[in-house]
């Protein structure tokens, strides 16, 4: 039986080669349903290409004469089509914020989900991971790391407690754009050069978060709702090569690590096939000619924005939700021009820093910390402009 899978986010990078490992497999899958931010050309094709029983845009009026039938338009419409499709297993592959709401009422609804979408378990990983249970589902990572993490836990550990063999979770990153730029350059990166990540091709906000190691700091937070491992049993390791993709040491001092060429087609295949291994199209790894690969610590003054992400996650609460709105708008505005580079960091820690969070971390209390993190990151660069410190 075909297994029937639904992709929220479509037309972004993840989206895109997730279909791309369904077409590799018409046998083994059905598309019944996609979705996309806007009716782009790119997402009417892939309509007119996979005829899916169900699709939502969540803005933007489509052309007439498209799909008049299933389709759905409006901000709650990847929502509502994460909860009707009729799908084994929904994709979420929209970036920022709001692939909260369509991942829950996807778990919420029964369905299994495959997450590449960070902010769901940065903002509300508690919420997420509580909806997998009370359903009994699962929450397969797409990310990269995670996705390594999870392949070497497979087969360790009692079902329910494999968390108790594992010593540690290490992360690799890659450093991003400006690993080797000296300091007192990095006032001076322009939007461009940050956009130009040295291994992986990805959307414009994961490859800045990549270049400031925020990326990192968020992929930490995911890892521990994922695994449920507490953040003092993980390590970030800087790996230049992006050719191990995340290692786990165990209790007895062995380590697994999953290599790989970095190519996302793999993970997102794996999530996909998952709990089987099919062959898959990416590049073979020739470890002879690669000769070395290399590890070293993170730089602390160069990253500092990693840190700042694990004080919020060490904080709790609405804290992750305050730090991933302020992160967001901190850089959209350095995208913009009007904030530099080097100063994310400043801006994303004051704003978590003047955060007075609720008591209790619902759903409408991670919105809110959210919002008010947007607009309190926007005040904040607004008034650095205007005091001409910027
Ligand atoms: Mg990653």
């Amino acid at each position: 039986m075909k297994k029937r899978i639904a992709i929220l986010g479509s037309t972004g990078s993840v989206g895109r080669q997730a279909l791309d490992v369904a077409a590799a497999h018409p046998e083994r899958f059905e598309v019944v349903a996609l979705a996309a931010s806007q009716p782009s050309n790119a997402f009417l094709e892939q309509l007119r290409c996979w005829r899916p029983a169900l699709a939502a845009v969540a803005s933007g009026i489509p052309d007439r004469g498209m799909i008049a039938d299933g389709l759905l338009v409006g901000e709650e419409a990847l929502t509502r089509l994460a909860a009707a499709c009729e799908a084994d297993l929904v994709v979420v592959a929209v970036p920022g914020r709001v692939g909260l709401l369509p991942t829950l009422a996807a778990l919420e609804s029964g369905k299994t989900v495959a997450l590449a979408n960070k902010e769901s378990l940065v903002m509300a990983g508690h919420l997420v991971m509580a909806a997998a249970r009370a359903r009994g589902v699962a929450v397969l990572p797409v990310d990269s790391e995670h996705n390594a993490i999870w392949q070497c836990l497979r087969g360790e550990g009692a079902p329910d407690a494999p968390a108790a063999e594992v010593a540690s979770l290490i992360l690799t990153a890659s450093g991003g754009a400006f690993r080797d730029l000296p300091l007192a350059a990095l006032s001076r990166v322009t939007p461009a050069e940050a956009l130009r990540h040295p291994t992986w091709t990805m959307g414009p906000k994961i490859t800045v978060d990549s270049a400031t190691l925020m990326n990192k700091g968020l992929e930490l937070i995911e890892a521990s709702w994922l695994f449920g491992v507490p953040l003092e049993r993980m390590q970030v390791v800087m790996h230049r090569e992006s050719i191990v993709h995340s290692l786990v040491e165990f209790v007895d001092g062995s380590l697994k690590a999953q290599l790989a060429v970095p190519d996302m087609r793999l993970p997102i295949q794996y999530a996909l096939s998952y709990p089987e291994r099919w062959p898959c199209p990416v590049p073979r790894l020739d470890l002879a000619r690669l000769g070395a690969l290399r590890f070293g610590e993170v730089d602390r003054q160069r990253f500092r924005c990693m840190y700042v992400a694990l004080d919020a996650a060490r904080a709790g609460g609405t804290y992750p939700a305050a730090l991933s709105g302020a992160d967001d708008e901190a850089v959209r505005l350095f995208l913009a021009g009007a904030l530099p580079f080097d100063r994310i960091a400043d801006v994303v820690e004051a704003v978590v820093q003047r955060h007075r969070p609720e008591s209790d971390a619902s759903l409408a209390a991670v919105l809110a910390a959210d919002a008010w993190a947007r607009a309190t990151c926007r005040e904040l660069v607004c008034q650095r402009a205007a005091s001409g410190v910027a």
